[in-house]
Formats: structure tokens, sequence, C-alpha cells
């Protein structure tokens, strides 16, 4: 039996922040603006996970009037969400997601993501795909002032 779930997540770039993207600290003059770190790719996986539990979202979960979660690790965030579809009897399949982001470029830095994240899901790094664009001078992102990412997450029931 399956499940499958999409998130999406967009912050605001801001100076003397840091950018990290799927638990990647990333060389960068600006970063995300956020109550966490502000992980937009690990956040969208998070909440297409949450979405094919019919879990609510992220924000439900770890609320940013917490002060638990300010600048929290959101690859731990991430294995929370993984531990709750072990709860409900599922395990992730396979995870597709996008990062829209100006610069810098991060196509040398897609190979370190995967790997983050392929541990923190618990899968093969062969069942996680992540790809990078650019906002082609367009919008929030093409205009440098925000980073996002879409996710979608196939969840199968876990073999016992
Ligand atoms: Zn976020």
């Amino acid at each position: 039996m399956f499940r499958i779930g999409i998130g999406s997540d967009m912050h605001r770039l801001a100076a003397g922040r840091p950018l990290i993207l799927g638990g990647l600290r990333i060389e960068s003059d600006r970063g995300a603006d956020g109550h966490s770190d502000g992980d937009a790719l690990t956040h969208a996986l998070a909440d297409a996970i949450l979405g094919a539990l019919c879990e609510g979202d992220l924000g439900m979960h770890f609320p940013d009037s917490d002060q638990q979660w300010k600048d929290a690790d959101s690859l731990q965030l991430l294995a929370r969400v993984v531990w709750l579809a072990h709860e409900r009897g599922f395990q992730v399949a396979n995870a597709d997601a996008t990062i829209m982001l100006e610069r810098p470029k991060l196509r040398e830095h897609i190979d370190a993501m995967r790997d983050n994240l392929a541990k923190t899901l618990n899968i093969d790094v062969g069942c996680v795909s992540v790809k990078a664009k650019t906002g082609e001078g367009l919008d929030a992102v093409g205009r440098g002032e925000a980073v996002s990412a879409q996710a979608i997450i196939l969840l199968e029931r876990e073999s016992k």
C-alpha cells in the first residue's frame, strides 16, 4: 500500500545568515531568514511526508512560537517526521525535489545533499533526487530575494 505527498517551502534571503539546504552549509553572502535554520529543501520534504500521512504540516508539528525550534537543525525535524511515518507503519520509497535559487549555483553540492537526505530518510541515495533551478531573473527567487523548494514523496507500507 502506498501514500503520496507533496511539499513546498520558501524562505526570504538575508545578508549574514547561513545558507543551508539539505542539511549542507553552502558558501553564500546571503542565507535563509527563518525561525529554524531555514532549510527550505528539508522543510519541503518533511511537509511532503506529513502530507502523505495526512498529518497536517511542519508548522503544526514544530510551531515558530516554540523556542525549542529556534535555529533548529532541520535534518533533525525531518528525522522526527520519518519516525512519525514509521509509527504509522510507513517507510519512504523515494523522494524527488527541486530547489529554486538564483545564486550560488548548486550543481556541485547536489550529491552531498542527497547523501544527507538519504541517511535521514533511511533510504538508498539512489532513491533521493535533488534538482536545482534558477528563477531566470524573475520573481522573488530570480531577484535573489528568496529560496524555495518543492518535493514529492512516496511512502510504502513497511515490510515486517
Ligand atoms: Zn521552511
